[in-house]
């Protein structure tokens, strides 16, 4: 392995804050100010819910209804289980270990709850949701809706019980993930187990960082801890990655979309003019109806 990518940066998790009552985030980009707001285009936030406990309660938590246009909403949950209902008539339930991929593109309106059976008892919740960006061709299209669970994910298991890459998007040594994207996506779960080693190798012009979810792993040569976000250089291919203890390792890498944006709230456009529109066509209830 000697065209292996350098770190650019091995970030911490900003300081947390709450959407809603029910998700306590750390955004590491768009608003961490520690990135550009493009250097992980195609993917535009990542909010990360590390590992946090809920107490019971039979009024779950989490965020009313709101609008997206111009992108898609790619949750995945690690721990706990939430409930999703949208605009289209869509609705269901992100349990441990699944990924929603929903693609707002023209626009809905959708809510996002802790599951009630879960709320009742209460418990661990661990999640992160991307925000991947459209092309400007793709931002009117018609919203859709993908509920991936995890056994659905393509899966390549490591020699000598050294874990296993679940594939969610992409390919991964000849493995297919499920998720239909729009541009060029790899998105993998690499849950590994204590001393495997494994290399990914991504185009040099894909941007590419990876999340650690769980352990502490050991990437190319630098130590990466649980709960940060390590983002590799454009400068070459290749990514090596050891698991010092039991780890699970978020895997992303994607062709930029190189062209100019202009995101507001909920909005991902490539013009101010069309956040406007968003915003008129929103008031005058082109998004549809949701209920409370
Ligand atoms: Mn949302």
């Amino acid at each position: 392995m000697d065209n292996l990518r350098t770190i650019e940066n091995i970030l911490p998790p900003p300081p947390a804050h709450m959407v809603g009552d029910g998700f306590r985030v750390h955004n590491f980009f768009p608003s961490s100010g520690l990135m550009d707001i493009q250097r992980m285009s195609p993917f535009f936030l990542m909010d990360y819910g590390a590992k946090v406990e809920f107490p019971p309660t039979d009024t779950p938590r989490g965020v009313g209804v709101h609008p997206h246009r111009g992108f898609e909403t790619v949750t995945i949950s690690y721990h706990g289980k939430v409930a999703h209902h949208d605009s289209t008539g869509k609705s269901g339930v992100i349990g441990e270990g699944d990924v929603q991929w929903m693609t707002a593109a023209s626009g809905v309106l959708h809510k996002e709850y802790h599951e009630k059976e879960w709320s009742l008892k209460g418990g661990m919740m661990q999640m992160v949701q991307l925000w991947v960006n459209l092309p400007a061709k793709h931002k009117m299209d018609a919203p859709a809706y993908q509920p991936i669970r995890r056994e659905e994910y393509g899966k390549f298991s490591l020699p000598d019980n050294g874990g296993v890459v679940e594939v969610i998007s992409g390919t991964y040594n000849n493995i297919k993930g499920p998720a239909k994207s729009f541009t060029l996506i790899e998105m993998y779960n690499a849950r590994l187990n204590k001393g495997a080693e494994i290399s990914f190798s991504f185009p040099k012009h894909y941007n590419t960082g990876f999340l650690i979810i769980e352990g502490n792993v050991i990437i190319n040569d630098k130590e990466a801890q649980t709960d940060h976000f390590v983002l590799f250089a454009n400068d070459a291919t290749d990514v090596h990655l050891q698991a010092t203890e039991d780890a699970i390792v978020l895997i992303l890498s994607g062709e930029p979309i190189n062209e100019p944006i202009a995101p507001y709230g909920p909005f991902v456009m490539n013009t101010r003019e069309e956040i406007m529109q968003a915003y008129d066509d929103y008031n005058n209830g082109k998004f549809g109806y949701l209920e409370d």
